[in-house]
């Protein structure tokens, strides 16, 4: 990252500038030109916020229903079975993920140095808090895997919208 001031950035129109001074939280990253904040602290901070109850007290609640919900429990064992024994649904599922792979990584290909970066750190940031990277736009669905399509999301956000992109593609079957 060059380095640049604030002052500088401002002249030159650049919404960023990145001094060579680590935040108080230690990333040696990127601050925004209009207040100076760093930019991994604000995603970070922004995205704590939209989550009211926190990440643990809904694991914890997670793990209190899965010990009481025995019928899903089987129906899990079911599924299980199943997916082991059929190796055609496998082999499918085992394609689409790697076509999903190399797409992120021609797009990620793509990206400026800087893109790159900040696709790492989301990925790192995330995995640091124990939530996912989500693609606002999902990639089957022509979104890029870019940093303005990425979001930090929970764990339960990103199985709910998957449920909900699924239900959405049947009903316009
Ligand atoms: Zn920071």
């Amino acid at each position: 990252m060059e380095i640049i001031s604030r002052k500088e950035a401002l002249e030159q129109g650049l919404n960023r500038y990145f001094t060579g001074i680590s935040c108080s939280h230690g990333h040696a990253y990127y601050r925004y030109t209009s207040n100076g904040a760093c930019v991994l602290c604000t995603i970070r901070d922004s995205h704590r916020n939209q989550q009211k109850e926190s990440y643990k007290e809904k694991a914890r609640d997670r793990a209190k229903r899965s010990q009481k919900a025995t019928p899903r429990d089987k129906k899990n064992a079911i599924w299980r079975k199943c997916y082991s024994t059929n190796t055609e649904y496998r082999a499918r599922k085992a394609a689409a993920s790697a076509r999903r792979k190399q797409k992120y990584r021609e797009d990620y290909a793509k990206l400026s140095p800087h893109e790159k970066l900040e696709v790492d750190i989301l990925y790192e940031e995330a995995y640091l808090i124990g939530y996912h990277v989500d693609h606002i736009i999902p990639t089957s669905a022509g979104g890029k895997h870019e940093p303005s399509n990425l979001q930090i999301v929970s764990p339960e956000y990103n199985m709910r919208k998957g449920a909900k992109l699924f239900n959405y593609k049947e009903r316009q079957v």
